[in-house]
């Protein structure tokens, strides 16, 4: 195993035993047996087709804001996208890495005045977890200005660049299958800095007086039912402010669980079945978690 991991170390920065609770919004999480940090999609794609080669269990990693990772912690490779933060113009066009995060991106978006973005205000992220789980709001997703994006494919190793019709992205599912997201193509409108700002500003007014934004969260924990929301339907259940150990329904969004200082991700685990299952009884209706656990 050591000569292997000199060879690995050599494709991308690497740490042994790393805490996962210090990369996830939530604050959960147990240590990564390896956690790789290539710096370039080149060094990504060699790392992982030879962790592929070698039967070594990998996963990615973007902001974390959207896993629940478990306290025993992660066997094998856990690579995070964080190195790899670079954004190309192409006319009205973004060329992103996938560790870009979000709200570097509405950055870039708001200096070069390039819309089309807005409803990723105040989503933490990177580009690579949006695209992944299709991120944004309820009828909009970021797939929806991806003109093309660059995927390696665990199967048969490969690099392939993609069209989102050939992908068909859902709601809140980027319809990935276990491929990776190394580059994207945003496809953006031309405005100005001061109206993609306003933009900006009006989402964000609309989530900080909505949601538990200042508390350690991993946004919503179910997808919103056809028709309905999920949040309505947990409040409905009399569920807000529900506790198990350190995890805590949120009082400001019912569909948000909140770290309260010390939960564990089984107390995350406990509460989210509660949720399910009480408002399976009361209201009739089944929720999917949003939450992916590891
Ligand atoms: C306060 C708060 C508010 C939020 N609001 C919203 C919202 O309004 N809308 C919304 O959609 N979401 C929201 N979320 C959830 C979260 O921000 C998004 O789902 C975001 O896209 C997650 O990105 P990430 O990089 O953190 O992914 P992670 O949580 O790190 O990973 C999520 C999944 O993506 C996979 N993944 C990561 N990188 C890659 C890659 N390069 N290629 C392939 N798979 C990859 C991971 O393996 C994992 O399965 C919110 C979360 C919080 C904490």
């Amino acid at each position: 195993m050591t000569d292997i991991l000199a060879e690995y170390a050599d494709l991308s920065p690497m740490r042994h035993s790393v805490a996962l609770s210090d990369y996830t919004t939530l604050r959960i999480g147990g240590v990564a047996e390896l956690f790789f940090e290539p710096a370039k999609p080149e060094h990504l794609v060699s790392l992982l087709s030879r962790l592929q080669k070698d039967g070594v269990p990998w996963r990615m990693l973007g902001a974390g804001a959207n896993v629940l990772i478990p306290d025993a912690g992660i066997k094998g490779a856990v690579i995070h996208t964080g190195g790899m933060r670079r954004a190309f113009r192409e006319d009205e066009c973004l060329r992103v890495w996938p560790g870009v995060t979000l709200p570097q991106l509405l950055n870039i978006t708001r200096e070069l005045g390039l819309a089309g973005i807005e409803n990723l205000a105040g989503v933490p992220g990177h580009v690579g977890g949006a695209l992944a789980l299709n991120a944004g709001s309820s009828d909009w997703g970021i797939w929806d200005v991806v003109r093309e994006a660059t995927l390696w494919d665990p199967q048969d190793d490969t690099l392939q660049a993609y069209q989102p019709t050939e992908i068909q992205p859902q709601y809140r599912d980027g319809n990935l299958s276990g491929r990776v997201v190394i580059e994207a193509l945003l496809a953006l409108e031309v405005s100005t800095p001061a109206a993609v700002k306003t933009l900006f500003e009006d989402v964000v007014r609309r989530k900080n007086a909505t949601q538990p934004v200042t508390m350690s969260s991993a946004g919503c924990a179910f997808r919103n039912p056809r028709g309905d929301s999920a949040g309505r339907l947990i409040d409905a259940s009399g569920l807000k402010g529900s506790r198990i150990g350190g995890a805590v329904i949120s009082e400001r969004h019912a569909n948000f669980i909140v770290n309260d200082g010390g939960a564990s991700s089984a107390d995350v685990l406990a509460l989210i079945d509660l949720m399910q299952e009480t408002v399976l009884e009361k209201q009739g209706i089944e929720l999917h978690r949003e939450i992916i656990v590891w």
